[in-house]
């Protein structure tokens, strides 16, 4: 599914088959769930193939890479070009891209100097799907941002992500809610949360969740439609009388949800805000505006 006989990946300044490549099974990686990593689309435009906010998505690939300290050497450019190489060499346009940046051989609980640059690629459909959502709140919380970078994309952190899911779909549910250790909603498990009660759209301040790049598209794209936007702490009960609500994320795009908990908000998913936003959404991840977000 994620990849073919054919398909190519860049893995240490080297294209190599997928097929073909591999790992030391002493990575620090795979027995602590150290690695960072993005997840990246690029979509096919009448100006042709333009990966959206690529600029972004690198920058904080650094950012997360600083914060744990593991070597990138690579320039947010180079990765760019890169990343058009390879959706070119693989024939791909509306695809979704993953770099990843782990360490080597080690079995320690120190950062080493040793590191690895992965960045493969291939078609994905949106990720939470079409269907509007039904959300449970989680019993698991968010990682305390004492214990870890909650704004550093980490692949350990995603172990409490896939607790949330899967426990959200063993009770029936399409995808979880998570809440910080103070009991506000903070994100699901990959993708930030908006809600929206008279015509105001809420959602979580940074400090417990990822600083979600299509949160960011949403704040734009809300102010350019004249609709007020609001970051402030919340708790589920503010949710169960919601008017409308979404998630937003890379991979989810702007995914319309229809309870939480099993209370249905109140309006049609068509009458919300949520809806014009995601369609300015896809607009905007197809069109020539976002040349701005190009190629420094
Ligand atoms: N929160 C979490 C936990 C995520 O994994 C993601 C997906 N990267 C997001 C939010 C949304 O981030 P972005 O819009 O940058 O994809």
């Amino acid at each position: 599914m994620y990849y073919t006989e054919n398909t190519i990946l860049y893995l240490d300044g080297k294209w190599v088959k997928a097929k073909d490549a591999s790992l030391t099974l002493y990575n620090q990686s795979l027995h602590y769930g150290n690695a960072v990593f993005e997840g990246i689309r690029s979509y096919s435009t009448e100006d042709g193939t333009l990966i959206f906010k690529a600029k972004a998505h690198f920058d904080r690939l650094h950012y997360s890479a600083q914060k744990m300290q593991i070597p990138l050497s690579w320039s947010t450019e180079e990765l760019i070009r890169i990343s058009y190489e390879l959706l070119e060499r693989n024939n791909l346009s509306d695809a979704y891209l993953r770099p990843l940046v782990y360490p080597g051989e080690n079995m320690s609980l120190v950062a080493g100097e040793e590191s690895h640059l992965l960045l493969c690629a291939w078609e994905w459909g949106r990720y939470l799907g079409d269907s509007l959502l039904r959300l449970m709140t989680s019993s698991f919380q968010r990682p305390n941002p004492k214990a870890c970078f909650v704004e550093a994309k980490v692949t350990g952190h995603y172990t409490n992500s896939i607790l949330a899911t899967t426990e959200a779909k063993q009770k029936g549910y399409d995808e979880a809610l998570l809440l910080d250790m103070y009991g506000n909603v903070a994100e699901g498990p990959g993708a930030n949360f908006f809600y929206e009660k008279n015509e105001v759209l809420y959602t979580a301040p940074l400090g417990n969740i990822l600083s979600g790049i299509t949160r960011q598209t949403i704040f734009e794209l809300a102010e350019e439609m004249g609709f007020e936007v609001r970051e402030q702490l919340f708790s589920p009960r503010d949710v169960y009388d919601a008017d409308g609500a979404f998630f937003t994320g890379t991979a989810a795009e702007v995914a319309g949800i229809q309870s939480l908990d099993g209370n249905k908000f109140n309006l049609p998913w068509e009458d919300t805000l949520g809806f014009e936003l995601s369609r300015a959404y896809n607009n905007r991840v197809q069109k020539k505006e976002y040349k701005n977000f190009e190629l420094v």
